[in-house]
């Protein structure tokens, strides 16, 4: 049946002439095709969320029409949590969202917010910053503010200027209403990050490909026991997902043909019941539609779903043409405790990606992983080939993807 859409706002009754309340901001036209919600304090957030890292763009500038229009269009499906960051696009998304947002009444939408832990230098840069924020997005509180990307880079700056203290400071004066934190480290960093304060939530990479090649399984483990709340960042794991290659498309095709691909990777992420919100940086109305349709017509993930992600993850690894099945024997006879698995998944995905970032996941993945755990850190014994099912020449492997990552840091300068 096709969609109805019926307008709540009685502006629309008298024509659609007369969309501006009494207090001079647009009433929301909803539509009866909501996206599903969960729960997330005393608030519902709804599960698919605008990330503004990847915005409409048109002659080199943010399209303000297009993205308008997306933002109607969240708006009217209940999508109405928008995620921007100091950085993104070159430091014009917070204002971009900001001047659409400002139409509509501040208690319509939730906007999220990230402080940049790299430009803290002093306890006191954390206020500053996010009074910059907030002057950008033109509000005068964020939902969700964090510290951004929490890695082994950030960690020192994240600690010695006390950040935690100072976004509860914030907190407590109304100026950010649930405080969190954004994470690219190590298992053992989460745990320590998490045990150290209290938070609202987390927020983690999270997608079926992270899941069985890296350690995403581990992380959103971390923050479940913990009772810490996710929302999950980069679900299609900057795009490779819905962009597969060929045999791992063919299989979804064959075996889920109502979905898509990003609405597959998509109701994955959703079944993690800890997930209330997952951000997907859209770049343009279409992507945001079929986003939108995917949660207003949510159905759950089946466990023979999970079977198939599963298949698809290993056909997507198997592109990269090292033969790797992640069993970890190697890892148990290595003098150095090199982290074989996790580096031929990252190198795997790398290879089998039609996205264009995919020298920057490459990049940014990579640098993640502990130093003492990288490829550069291998003495060449050959033990681990001695205990590989897969007969593989570990040591020769290893260099030839410390060479692809050198190469790619290059293609990306
Ligand atoms: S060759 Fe390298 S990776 Fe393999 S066991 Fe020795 S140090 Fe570890
Ligand atoms: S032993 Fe071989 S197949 Fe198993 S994780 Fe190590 S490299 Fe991969």
């Amino acid at each position: 049946m096709k969609r109805r859409e019926f307008i709540i706002s009685s502006a629309l009754a008298l024509g659609g002439t007369a969309l501006l309340s009494g207090c001079g901001k647009k009433e929301v036209k909803k539509s009866e095709n909501q996206v599903v919600r969960r729960k997330f304090g005393n608030d519902e957030m709804p599960l698919i969320a605008l990330g503004c890292m990847r915005l409409p763009m048109r002659d080199g500038k943010i399209d303000m029409a297009e993205l308008d229009k997306m933002v109607d269009y969240a708006m009217a499906h209940g999508a109405n949590y928008f995620d921007t960051a100091y950085m993104y696009v070159e430091g014009k998304s917070e204002n971009a969202i900001g001047e659409i947002l400002k139409k509509y009444p501040r208690d319509s939408f939730f906007l999220a917010d990230k402080c940049p832990a790299y430009l803290v230098n002093s306890p006191s840069d954390v206020r500053k910053l996010c009074e910059e924020q907030l002057k950008k997005c033109q509000v005068e509180y964020f939902d969700n503010y964090m510290v951004h990307n929490i890695n082994k880079n950030t960690l020192s700056n994240y600690r010695d200027n006390n950040m935690y203290d100072e976004l509860a400071k914030l907190k407590q004066e109304g100026l950010i209403k649930n405080m969190g934190f954004s994470f690219h480290g190590d298992p053992q960093m989460l745990r320590e990050v998490i045990k150290e304060h209290k938070w609202d939530f987390c927020q983690l990479q999270l997608n079926y490909l992270d899941w069985e090649v890296v350690n995403a399984d581990e992380l959103y483990q971390i923050a479940d026991e913990a009772g810490v709340p996710v929302i999950v960042m980069e679900p299609l794991r900057g795009g490779a997902l819905c962009n597969l290659p060929e045999k791992a498309a063919k299989k979804l095709k064959e075996e889920c043909p109502d979905d898509t691909q990003a609405s597959f990777g998509l109701r994955w992420v959703a079944a993690k019941p800890r997930v209330f919100t997952i951000l997907s940086g859209m770049s343009n109305f279409q992507q945001l539609r079929e986003n939108v349709d995917t949660f207003v017509n949510y159905r759950e993930f089946t466990e023979n779903e999970v079977k198939i992600a599963h298949e698809i993850a290993q056909v997507i690894q198997s592109q990269g043409a090292i033969s790797c099945t992640a069993c970890k024997y190697c890892m148990e006879v290595c003098p150095r405790g090199i982290n074989i698995p996790a580096i031929f998944g990252l190198y795997n995905i790398f290879k089998g990606s039609t996205a264009p970032n995919k020298y920057f996941m490459f990049t940014a993945n990579y640098a993640a992983l502990k130093e003492d755990e990288r490829a550069d850190k291998c003495i060449k014994c050959g033990l681990c080939s001695k205990n590989c099912p897969q007969n593989l020449d570990i040591p020769k492997l290893l260099g030839d993807v410390q060479k692809a990552y050198e190469d790619a840091e290059k293609a990306m300068k």
